[in-house]
């Protein structure tokens, strides 16, 4: 499929987010709760969450409530836990909307219920727990008395309590096994004082997919079920995952630039002969970074490398190896030509950041193209 009228877009694979899932549920035998923060990690956050939901997910996570609200404005049905903090004054359209926020503090749930009980319908929460992370949550030793307040307020349904790892993306597990080791003995404390909530749940993508003692009702998949790998050199997906993202533009130039002429602003780069360069119609407002002379984009099925510095809407390579380029023709920023691949994880490690940063960084004048 070609799109004519584009001039820098996304192109999202729904059926890779599906598959992606299908295969975290085999791996697992646990629910997924599919995680669409941020976009969907810049892969939409309604579109992302649709998939997961035609995947067989139950549940969906997501950072705001306004995320969680722009998804029942969609008319997503699934169930949505907010996992980041929720101001108070939000709390009546959360419970109006079944959405379920974290809690951890035992003033602001109060606030909560009587926001929510104005409205008369019960809110939804889930009990956050530190279990070494640093973050947010209560600390697993003061559990057991935090879990009996939190029943005993009025207009509140605990529905699910969590815990998020600091680690599980490494090689050593000892700091996931210390973490888990203090929330799975809260679990057991409050089963046996009768206060254990229906849904439990701790790991992310890396810990569904390398700490099976950490699974308890419900998992938390975020990056994998985009197809990108929790870390690409200590805690990589299983074969058959598909990353879902293919970034897309275009050469809007190809002309020949004369020897020892400098190029782009600043002239971070000089022709050492007669060279042909080509300019492309994407740059760091779409999500490149500005790290001159380190990127690269595929033309005609080949790696080229971007010279003369990032422009807010363009970058310029060096095409002497593409004597046929021309203008109109497509250019892969992240994904596969022909036999050749620049994966988020490259540009990532190129950057000196991490895949999830890469593609949440794809911004939002971007179109996004979905195929079933
Ligand atoms: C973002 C997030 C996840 C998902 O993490 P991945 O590594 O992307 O799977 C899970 N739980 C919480 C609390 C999060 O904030």
């Amino acid at each position: 499929m070609t799109y004519d009228h584009l001039t820098t877009w996304l192109e999202i694979d729904l059926g890779a987010i599906r598959s992606n899932i299908h295969q975290l549920q085999k791996i697992t035998q646990k629910p997924i709760m599919a995680i669409v923060k941020a976009n969907g990690y810049g892969h939409g956050l309604v579109e992302s969450a649709r998939a997961a939901q035609q995947a067989g997910c139950g549940w969906c996570g997501v950072a705001r409530i306004e995320e969680a609200l722009a998804l029942r404005q969609a008319g997503l049905t699934l169930n949505i836990l907010v996992l980041g903090y929720t101001a108070p004054p939000c709390a009546a359209e959360a419970a109006a909307h079944r959405i379920s926020l974290a809690v951890y503090d035992l003033d602001v749930a109060q606030a909560y219920a009587a926001k929510a009980s104005a409205g008369g319908t019960e809110l939804r929460v889930h009990a956050k727990f530190d279990s070494g992370m640093a973050r947010l949550g209560v600390f697993p030793e003061d559990g057991l008395p935090f879990m009996q307040q939190l029943h005993a307020i009025q207009g509140l349904s605990v529905e699910g309590m969590f815990t998020h790892f600091a680690r599980s993306d490494e090689p050593e597990r000892t700091t996931t096994a210390w973490q888990n080791g203090r929330f799975s003995a809260l679990v057991k404390a409050l089963t046996a004082a009768g206060l254990r909530p229906p849904l439990v749940h701790a790991a992310n993508s890396a810990a569904a997919l390398y700490f099976p003692e950490a699974y308890y009702d419900m998992v938390r998949c975020g990056i994998s079920i985009y197809g990108l790998h929790p870390s690409a050199s200590e805690a990589r997906l299983p074969e058959g995952f598909i990353p879902a993202l293919t970034w897309k533009a275009r050469l809007s130039s190809v002309k020949i630039i004369p020897a020892h002429h400098g190029v782009g602003y600043a002239y971070r780069y000089t022709t050492q002969k007669e060279e042909r360069i080509g300019v492309v119609t994407a740059g760091y407002a779409d999500g490149m970074r500005r790290r001159h002379e380190i990127n690269a984009a595929l033309v005609g099925g080949r790696r080229v490398p971007v010279v003369g510095g990032v422009c807010m809407d363009q970058i310029m390579l060096q095409l002497d190896t593409l004597p046929n380029a021309r203008i109109g023709d497509e250019v892969v920023l992240i994904g596969r030509q022909g036999e050749a691949t620049l994966a988020a994880e490259d540009l990532a490690q190129a950057w000196g950041t991490v895949n999830y940063d890469v593609v949440c960084g794809l911004t939002a004048r971007v179109p996004r193209i979905y195929h079933e």
